[in-house]
């Protein structure tokens, strides 16, 4: 097994030319605004709109507090059902909200909430289902759909890893009341920190717009409780400049991905997640299943092993939410009941993918696999 020189991280942030970058902050000093909605805001506002073809967006300081955003203008009480198998945000958001997770286990295949699971845990006091479309891979968005319209819920999702996820050309953020997208550095297209809710209804675009800087409507009136959620110039400056390099970096990630499957495919256990054709992917993660049993490793063994090379693979989402100190106490949250995900959380590993990683990498880190394997030729 061939030992990398230097690491390999599990992600690389996107970082564009520093003389396009320059040219931006030039705007931004002449205008002398800062924040506040100013032009750098307002124009990527417009690009993201049509970019994920949804009619109404607005632009936060973090996914996070875009989240917490979301709840508050939903009038979201009581319980929402969420699943265990996130990023820690997702169900902080809705404890910091004062409301009570309640998990669902999750689809063996997806790893999403699993819809056949939701009607059993709604009671009197639900008020909502909060999805996420866990590295990209959509929920089942209309069996969620009519399951709330039944029982008059809201429905959110958590789209961080969703942007310009699309169903049948349909853009991911026009399902649901609310998504929230996460433009952390992290992620694909990024603004340093920042992030963005997307709604059909202008209402909630108008409250949300509120909400993010402290109920102030004009001068004269302050209308409702917020907060401070604003993005500022130089993150909007930051995310109009990588929209540049959106489409050069989404194809090199595609080839990535290809590469591994044709690595990785025959490869006994281990196996990814295949979208259905008429799903546009977002490319965010690409995630492994290991089958200790079938592999003769364990996930951790392979993390370990990987480690051991240079390579920094990540055990996304371990722990679940559902087993942090902080929320086991909720009966929900127990082993037994979410049976599904408790298995999926041993077996994931994100592998490496962004768009400077050379092809020859992603074949040395298929090589290390392969050679872990039991069954390797
Ligand atoms: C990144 C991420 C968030 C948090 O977004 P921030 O912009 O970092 O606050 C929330 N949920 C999921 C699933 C994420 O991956």
């Amino acid at each position: 097994m061939k030992k990398f020189n230097n690491p390999i991280y599990v992600t690389k942030p996107l970082l564009a030319d520093l003389g396009d970058i320059n040219k931006k902050l030039k705007q931004i000093w002449d205008a002398a605004w800062l924040t506040n909605n100013g032009r750098q805001h307002q124009s990527l506002e417009e690009e993201l709109k049509k970019l994920l073809k949804v009619p109404y967006l607005s632009l936060y300081n973090n996914g996070t507090i875009a989240l917490i955003a979301a709840l508050k203008c939903l009038h979201l009480a009581g319980e929402v059902i969420t699943t265990p198998f996130t990023f820690p945000a997702t169900v902080h958001s809705l404890t910091l909200c004062g409301l009570t997770p309640v998990f669902c286990d999750i689809d063996q295949e997806t790893m999403n909430l699993d819809a056949n699971k939701l009607e059993e845990l709604i009671t009197s006091k639900t008020s909502g289902i909060l999805g996420v479309h866990v590295f990209g891979s959509p929920c089942d968005v209309h069996k969620i759909q009519t399951i709330a319209n039944h029982f008059n819920l809201k429905v959110i999702y958590d789209a961080a890893h969703a942007f310009n996820l699309e169903i049948d050309g349909v853009g991911i953020g026009t399902f649901g009341d609310v998504s929230m997208f996460s433009f952390h550095a992290t992620k694909l297209f990024h603004t340093i920190e920042g992030g963005a809710l997307t709604f059909n209804s202008k209402v909630l675009k108008e409250d949300s717009d509120l909400i993010k800087n402290f109920g102030i409507k004009n001068e004269n009136e302050v209308v409702l409780p917020g907060f401070n959620g604003k993005m500022n110039e130089l993150q909007a400056a930051i995310g109009l400049v990588n929209l540049e390099y959106l489409a050069d970096e989404r194809a090199k990630r595609q080839q990535i991905i290809d590469t591994y499957k044709s690595y990785l495919q025959d490869v006994k256990g281990i196996k990814y997640y295949n979208l259905s054709p008429n799903i546009k992917p977002s490319l965010q993660y690409f995630v492994i299943r290991i089958n200790a049993e079938e592999f003769g490793k364990t996930r951790d063994q392979v993390y370990q092993a990987l480690r051991d090379c240079n390579v920094f693979a990540r055990k996304y989402f371990f722990p679940l939410c559902s087993n942090y100190p902080c929320y086991q106490k909720y009966s929900s949250a127990s082993k037994a009941k979410l049976p599904v995900a408790n298995k999926v959380v041993s077996e994931v590993l994100s592998l490496p993918l962004y768009g400077d990683l050379k092809i020859s990498e992603v074949e040395q880190i298929c090589d290390i696999l392969i050679g872990l394997s039991k069954n390797r030729s």
